[in-house]
This record gives C-alpha cells, sequence and structure tokens, in this order.
C-alpha cells in the first residue's frame, strides 16, 4: 500500500492513496450487481418519517483495510459466516427524512462515480414516491464521492430546488488549491469531482460550522478523522431519536470487532480510530439508535459491547 504524509496548517494529515484508485477504477458488470429488492425503508422517528435508500455496494477487499492482513480478514469473513472467497459488498445508505413539509436528503449516494454497483439511489426514491424535485435539502455528512456523487448528473442539479448543506470545515478541505496541491498526486482527482460537486450548487450552498444545528431536530455532530469536516447527523423528536453516524464504521463485519481497524480513506488514521472508539462507547452507553451508510442495508440498530469488541445489533425491517 502506497501512503504519504502531507502538512496543512502544521498539522500533520495522512491521506492513503494506491488503494482509494484502485476502488474507484474497479468496474463491476451489471451482471455482478445482483437484484437488491428491499431498498427503500420507512422508519418512524418521533414525528418524523426517516427514509433509508440504497444506493448499491461496493466491492471491498482487504486492501482497503489498515491494520488487518488479507488472512485476518477472510478469518473475520468466516466468521460473519461470509464466504471468504468472494468479495465483500459494502452498502452504500442515503437517508430521507420528512420534518413537517419538507423533505431532507442525508448524502446523496455515488452517482455514477463509482460505477454500476452503485447509483440505485434515484430508483429507490421513485419507489419510495420521494420526487427529487421535492427535496428542500440535501446534507452531506463529507466530501467522499459515495456521499456527494448522486448531487449532480452530467454538472446539472439531481435535486434542482435544494440546498447543499455541508460544514465549513469539509468545504474548505476539499476545495483548497492549496492542500490538494501538497497531496499525493492519485488522490487529486478526489479534489476535483468534490469541487466540482459543490460548484453545481454554487448558488444554494449553506456551509455550517461543525456540530450545529441544520434545522429542528436536526444536529451535526461532529466525527473528524475519517475527513477534517465528517460529520454524522442527530434526528430528535420528542423522545425518539436516531444517529446517523455516517462513515464511524466502513466493513461491519471486521471493525466491530476490531475497531481498532482502519480504512485507506481516513485522511487522519489516528484520529479517525479515537472518533469510532467514543462513539462506539457512547451509543452503547446511552443505547442509542444508530444508522450507518455503510452498514448493511437499511443499516439501523444498536451496537452492544460483544467479547471481541462489539456487536450490530441490525433491527429488523418488520419493527422499524
Ligand atoms: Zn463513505
Amino acid at each position: 500500500m502506497h501512503r504519504r504524509d502531507f502538512l496543512r496548517s502544521g498539522t500533520a494529515v495522512t491521506i492513503a492513496a494506491g488503494s482509494g484508485l484502485t476502488l474507484t477504477l474497479r468496474r463491476a458488470t451489471a451482471a455482478e450487481h445482483g437484484a437488491i429488492v428491499a431498498a427503500a425503508q420507512r422508519v418512524p422517528v418521533g414525528e418524523m418519517t426517516v427514509t433509508a435508500l440504497s444506493d448499491g455496494y461496493i466491492p471491498l477487499d482487504s486492501s482497503v483495510l489498515i491494520g488487518i492482513d488479507e488472512e485476518g480478514f477472510a478469518e473475520a469473513a468466516q466468521a460473519a459466516f461470509l464466504d471468504p472467497e468472494r468479495a465483500v459488498r459494502g452498502a452504500v445508505n442515503a437517508y430521507a427524512v420528512q420534518v413537517g413539509e419538507e423533505t431532507v436528503l442525508i448524502d446523496t449516494g455515488a452517482g455514477a462515480l463509482f460505477g454500476p454497483t452503485l447509483g440505485d439511489l434515484p430508483a429507490n426514491l421513485a419507489a419510495a414516491g420521494i420526487d427529487p424535485g421535492s427535496v428542500g435539502s440535501i446534507v452531506i455528512t463529507h466530501l467522499h464521492g459515495d456521499h456527494f456523487g448522486g448531487a449532480a448528473v452530467d454538472g446539472a442539479k439531481a435535486f434542482p430546488n435544494a440546498r447543499m448543506i455541508l460544514t465549513e470545515t469539509e468545504h474548505g478541505f476539499w476545495t483548497s488549491e492549496d492542500i490538494k496541491a501538497s497531496a499525493p498526486e492519485e488522490v487529486r482527482p478526489f479534489f476535483d469531482t468534490a469541487a466540482a460537486a459543490v460548484s453545481t450548487y454554487e448558488d444554494a450552498l449553506e456551509l455550517l460550522p461543525d456540530g450545529a444545528e441544520i434545522a429542528p431536530g436536526l444536529v451535526y455532530e461532529h466525527l473528524p478523522g475519517h475527513t477534517p469536516g465528517h460529520n454524522g447527523v442527530m434526528l430528535s423528536s420528542g423522545d425518539a431519536s436516531l444517529f446517523v453516524w455516517a462513515d464511524t464504521i466502513h466493513v461491519p463485519h471486521v471493525q466491530f470487532a476490531m475497531p481498532e481497524v482502519g480504512i485507506a480513506f481516513d485522511v487522519d488514521r489516528d484520529l479517525a480510530r479515537e472518533t469510532r472508539a467514543r462513539v462506539l462507547d457512547r451509543v452503547v452507553a446511552d443505547r442509542q439508535a444508530i444508522a450507518g451508510m455503510h452498514l448493511p442495508f437499511p443499516g439501523i440498530g444498536h451496537v452492544e459491547t460483544a467479547t471481541e469488541g462489539y456487536r450490530f445489533v441490525p433491527t429488523g425491517w418488520h419493527y422499524l
């Protein structure tokens, strides 16, 4: 694996490359995609209605993980009753939130950025009866392609009436020419695609501080490390709440048991690990319901401690 460090404002920031390109360039055939039947799932959270939406999946192997080798990855797969010979399917989810009259979409899937195993969001929005024109805000958790790629189609807004909400930190990082120039060459295209998506919404861009309230009942929570401005979204209504933790965990069958394992796309690996440990501790202690962009669809459940690390307890669709 190929990694380089570069400096930003006196702080060492690591961007992992190499495996990132492997992922970007991996083009699964349509036949590999398979059929996903349950791809839009409604969940009440107090007065709000959350609709979990599948965008498809990313084929993953051990090369994207930091802190576990191929053998350890195969063992973890076996322990999770997965075929260690087969590429793991990493889910990509987004969540639409109906708050009163407003429809807010948290992340947009990958659009056309990562090939045919992704980009299902528009079809699943349609299946859920959500018109893209009715979406008033798209809230981006961080500027990685599998989260913003669906915001634009051929340089035009996929959600023509939406404002794009983003944190200042995240926007500042991915649109900085200086940071891009000091980043390894292989990761510079990631800056370009992020800046292009943001510029599509230039006239409808709302930049907020990390941890800011987005709207009543929707609050950003800063989860730094994966990217500098990576934010989850806490949804609360009355006594009910759901913590959309974005990319706290990428590869569930490995990282719940071994939360010290990171992913190559973590900008600051140590900080990402610290954040993951803190969040896991808290959601266990608070018995907090969570939703994750890379947890098996619909990606909603709870976390409990296990003999080794933690265990994800998905909430079956019939209980949602
Ligand atoms: Zn992601």
